[in-house]
């Protein structure tokens, strides 16, 4: 297996390295292994670079350079609750089709009957045309067939509505497993917050829009020394705490605020229409809200005082791309993580970057 991990960071993984290109990386491995650019595929490859599964990188190993589909298959189903969710999506994507396919039956029905029933007024008028007298019959025999066609057009009529009631809802109950699907494919298992994938498509959007670039900030949150924590107490314990500091995390900020878990245990905020000095005192919020709560939580075994994060805040307008945005909020997490930990840095606090090589100086114990 010749995947190289080096673009990402010990921070949850995400890729660090300015200008770093996560996407073009995952797709040349991709090619290199002959591996097929089928979405799921690069679901895999992206948590592989990504480094956030250890287990699943262990096992892509033993496919060894050239993959083959139902082994990639087998892994997709086995990590990752989307993909064990395709075989689903295709199958309502084929419901769907049979069920647009039913409703153009029916107005083609309901078409040829209005033809029919527009042939009858049409015979009919013509036949009024050409007699110079109207007799009582004639109007008789006009008025039985014209009723008798109406009736029956009413009845179509019904019908129809009736049909295209049951194909709406039968579509509506597919749109809405449609909608839980997606907010499964949206959603991280443990802590039921937005996962990596939604936080990426939220940073991707924030960059079409100039307004956007100028009011939007993030905030990287990471625990303090998780990694003490899961070797003192256990991993189902570290677990307990991801999620309680998740649930502190998102109670802390307004309910329009996007929160996701974007890694083991880190999560970002991504706030809109906001300063960085509103930002820098909703990550103080959090960090405050974590120091106090998440020591006197129950369930997670720890005794009082001994669970803290630390953030880093960078405005959008900071930044070139969600990538470099990315980069630079986490460059102001270590420099939190180096002066002490339990503390929020704003990037536009540090000093030029761009000289500054050896910012990750910090001891990683
Ligand atoms: P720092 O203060 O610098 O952030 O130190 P840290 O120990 O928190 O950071 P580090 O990145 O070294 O360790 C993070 C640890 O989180 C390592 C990994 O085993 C653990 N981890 C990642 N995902 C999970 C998870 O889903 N559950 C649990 N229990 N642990 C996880
Ligand atoms: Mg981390
Ligand atoms: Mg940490």
């Amino acid at each position: 297996m010749n995947i190289q991990v080096s673009s990402t960071s010990g921070q949850g993984g995400a890729p660090t390295g300015p200008g770093s290109d996560i996407a073009t990386k995952i797709a040349l491995a991709m090619r290199a292994m002959g591996v097929a650019g089928l979405p799921r595929n690069y679901e895999i490859f992206y948590e592989v670079f990504a480094g956030t599964n250890p287990d699943l990188n262990a096992e892509l190993g033993t496919l060894g350079n050239r993959p083959r589909q139902e082994d990639l298959d087998r892994l997709s189903i086995k990590y990752f609750v989307q993909a064990s969710n395709q075989v689903f999506v295709e199958g309502i994507r084929d419901q769907i089709a049979g069920k647009v396919e039913e409703v153009m039956v029916l107005f083609e029905k309901e078409r040829v009957q209005l033809e029919r029933y527009g042939s009858i007024l049409n015979q009919t008028s013509d036949g009024l045309r050409q007699r110079n007298l109207v007799t009582q019959e004639i109007l008789q025999r006009i008025s039985t067939i014209m009723s008798a066609a109406t009736d029956s057009k009413i009845e179509q009529g019904k019908q129809f509505v009736t049909s295209i009631a049951d194909k709406s809802a039968e579509l509506e109950e597919v749109k809405t497993k449609l909608e839980e699907y997606k907010k499964l494919a949206d959603t991280d298992p443990l802590t039921q917050l937005y996962n990596r994938r939604a936080f990426d498509k939220v940073m991707a959007c924030v960059y079409d829009d100039r307004k956007k670039v100028m009011y939007t900030s993030l905030v990287i949150v990471d625990i303090d020394r998780f990694k003490q924590i899961n070797d003192r107490f256990g991993h189902p314990v570290g677990d307990k705490i991801i999620q309680r500091v998740a649930g502190i995390v998102q109670s802390a900020v307004p309910d329009e605020v996007f929160v996701a878990r974007t890694g083991g245990e880190e999560f970002a905020i991504i706030i809109e229409e906001t300063t960085e000095e509103a930002a820098h005192d909703l990550a103080e919020t959090v960090r405050k809200t974590v120091e106090k709560l998440a020591a006197t939580s129950n369930g997670t075994g720890l005794s009082s005082g001994s669970i803290t994060v630390s953030a880093g805040i960078c405005m959008a307008a900071h930044a070139d791309s969600a990538d470099d945005l990315y980069v630079k909020a986490d460059r102001a997490l270590y420099v939190s993580k180096a002066n002490g930990r339990n503390r929020c840095t704003r990037f536009s606090e540090l000093p030029d970057m761009k000289s500054a090589k050896g910012w990750r100086i910090y001891s990683r114990d």
